[in-house]
């Protein structure tokens, strides 16, 4: 009576696009900058290079409306201008985020930094004031928050 059940198992969570054209919102070499059209892909088909994915360093940040992941080589705008930064949707709710806050970014060598973009109430990291546009390290573990009430967790692994 279900003749289609067990397919509908087999579909990927997030199959849209068909994944043959290379699209702009794609996943991007960190070394030759070439579009990878497979996000599954353990190396990049341009330069052969090892491509970031299962086992490399990820920077995630849990903030109470939404979470941030980056891989090595990414960066990310915080904000609530939603032509600025990707995830403003995360930081809509709250009137005192700048409307481009800071940028979060996990460099080639794993390392993850934060820096304040000149925001009116400022980032902070562990209660401490970050000074406007200077790259600040972040570790496993430390509260990353914008103006006075958005905190989340740094987790890098
Ligand atoms: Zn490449």
């Amino acid at each position: 009576m279900h003749p289609h059940g067990r397919e509908q198992t087999l579909l990927p969570p997030d199959g849209q696009g068909g994944g043959r054209r290379p699209d702009s919102t794609g996943l991007m070499c960190p070394y030759c900058e070439a579009v990878v059209s497979n996000p599954n892909a353990s190396q990049c088909d341009s330069c052969l290079r090892p491509l970031p994915g299962q086992g490399a360093p990820t920077l995630r940040v849990l903030f109470p409306t939404g979470e941030l992941k980056l891989a090595s080589g990414q960066s990310l705008v915080l904000g609530r201008d939603a032509g600025q930064s990707p995830v403003a949707a995360t930081f809509t709710p709250y009137d005192n985020v700048s409307r481009r806050h800071s940028t979060v970014w996990l460099d080639q060598q794993g390392t993850a930094w934060v820096r304040d973009e000149g925001s009116t109430n400022g980032t902070f990291v562990n209660g401490e004031r970050l000074p406007p546009r200077v790259d600040a390290p972040l570790r496993d573990g430390d509260q990353l928050r914008l103006a006075a009430d958005v905190a989340g967790t740094v987790s890098l692994g």
